[in-house]
């Protein structure tokens, strides 16, 4: 897109040292963990809210589109700048800036890592629950702005659930504190969550105020073998309504089990589908739970089962899901993930008719999910340089998403719109909600510079 940069008003702003113009740099920057592709025309590292200030009020002066980034490895096209304009990466804004253990909280820049704050968590007894598969790269800023979730939102929640409070530069440079240092927040509207799943089309954050919790006395992975995803569903449903309070019920169909194998060695019997539980709290709570839980894996026609008997072999029960997006990504060249949420009790119907759906267009799509919050990710595996294999799976990805709607459920429970699923958003909320949040964003951001082109596309 043809831009006019003032290159050295945004030299004094961040230093030459915090910026790349270079065409190649530019193409690096131009997509993120999905199909979409588009080059910005600089990309800047601020290094302080100051600097993130002044960019924005010259970019809210000349019109810029301004899309902010952390680690790039969203599921639905949020870090690309579609319309051109500056991409404003904050992985040079990575410190943690306080760790209040009398109050459960630590106050972080948003380049901060997940598994940075993890590992500065652990020793001190403390643990930020909200748990990506991408927690090795993603950054605490990208899991606010997508309300990423995990394998233990199923009891933990996803991160806003953290989030207690935000600083945010506007897109006019203001720079705001939304929310509060307190658990309990009655005073006014709760604008920290309002940021949080608005992908980087309301504010830039720049700091954020973490709730953290103590880590479990203990914890317990098991790995249940079923004959059909129905029969797993249905297990999976009966843990949460015996009220076992899972910290991880996660599923897998046999596409994605072989896919896992050849790709990191794990092994698995014959079986159709797997399920992959933690249980944690206290040792006795736990050893109570496992009976039942034990009870419910053979009600539910379980092949066989198998109890971690140690920390070393949980890791391994659950490096097998974890390994699921990258493993599937071998099958074929084209992986598109979505990741549709319905009630839970309509989770092995979804499975059901993902499979119809996969049969009917002949195209392959391996399921694997956090089941326990009704949260799946049908796989579509194909070639786009095929073009009938490309047009069958924009069919099939249409398909998935009206029998998730139909099923009142929504287009998406943790990746967020970005740019891939629009069409979808104005089929899920009906005109009167998209008008009010589009009435949102323009108080917000009058001049549709932050992120354009996402969650609602055209303004
Ligand atoms: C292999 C793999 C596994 C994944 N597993 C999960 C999973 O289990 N659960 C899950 O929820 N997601 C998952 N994701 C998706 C993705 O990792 C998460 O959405 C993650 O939170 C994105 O973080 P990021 O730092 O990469 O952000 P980016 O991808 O860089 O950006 C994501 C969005 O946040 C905005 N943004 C970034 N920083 C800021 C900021 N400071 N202020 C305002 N807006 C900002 C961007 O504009 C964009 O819209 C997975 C992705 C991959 C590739």
């Amino acid at each position: 897109m043809t831009l006019s940069l003032d290159i050295k008003t945004l030299e004094q702003i961040v230093g030459p040292e915090n910026m790349l113009t270079d065409p190649v740099d530019l193409v690096v920057y131009s997509s993120d963990a999905t199909h979409t592709k588009s080059k910005p025309n600089i990309i800047i590292f601020p290094t302080t809210t100051q600097q993130v200030s002044e960019l924005m009020k010259y970019a809210s002066a000349n019109r810029i589109p301004v899309v902010p980034r952390g680690a790039g490895s969203s599921l639905s096209g949020g870090p690309v700048a579609i319309k051109g304009g500056i991409i404003v990466d904050f992985t040079r804004m990575n410190k943690i800036l306080n760790v209040d253990t009398d109050n459960f909280e630590v106050l972080v820049e948003p380049g901060v890592v997940y598994k940075t704050l993890e590992k500065k968590l652990k020793p001190l007894g403390l643990f930020f629950p909200p748990d990506p598969s991408s927690q090795d790269w993603c950054t605490i800023g990208g899991m606010i702005a997508e309300n990423a979730g995990g394998m233990r939102a199923v009891k933990y929640g996803v991160t806003r659930d953290w989030v207690m409070g935000l600083e945010v530069v506007l897109a006019n440079g203001d720079i705001a504190w939304f929310g509060s240092g307190t658990y309990k927040f009655a005073s006014g509207y709760e604008m920290h969550r309002l940021i949080v799943g608005s992908e980087g089309t309301l504010a830039l954050i720049t700091k954020a105020l973490l709730k953290v919790a103590p880590l479990p006395e203990a914890r317990l992975a098991a790995i249940a073998y079923f004959k059909t995803l129905e029969e797993a569903g249905k297990c999976v449903y009966e843990t949460i309504r015996r009220g076992l309070q899972p910290s991880g019920a996660e599923i897998m169909d046999r596409l994605t089990m072989d896919a896992v194998s050849k790709f990191t060695g794990i092994t698995f019997p014959e079986c159709g589908a797997v399920v992959v539980n933690e249980l944690d709290g206290d040792s006795d709570s736990i050893k109570k739970r496992l009976k039942i839980l034990e009870e419910i894996y053979k009600q539910n026609n379980a092949i066989s089962y198998k109890i971690a008997k140690d920390e070393e072999e949980a890791e391994k029960i659950f490096e097998s899901r974890h390994a699921a997006y990258s493993a599937l990504s071998t099958y074929k060249p084209t992986t598109e993930l979505e990741d549709v949420t319905v009630p839970i009790s309509k989770v092995p119907e979804m499975f059901k008719r993902i499979e119809e759906i996969s049969r009917k267009y002949g195209i392959m799509i391996a399921a694997f999910g956090h089941m326990g919050d009704g949260n799946l990710h049908p796989n579509i595996l194909y070639d786009e340089n095929i073009p009938e294999e490309k047009e069958k799976a924009e069919l099939v990805k249409d398909e998935i998403f009206r029998a998730a709607l139909d099923l009142k459920g929504t287009i998406t429970g943790e990746h967020g719109v970005g740019c891939s699923k629009i069409k979808f958003f104005g089929i899920e909320h009906s005109p009167c909600s998209v008008n009010a949040q589009k009435a949102i964003k323009k108080a917000l951001d009058p001049y549709n510079i932050l992120n354009p082109g996402k969650i609602f596309g055209e303004m």
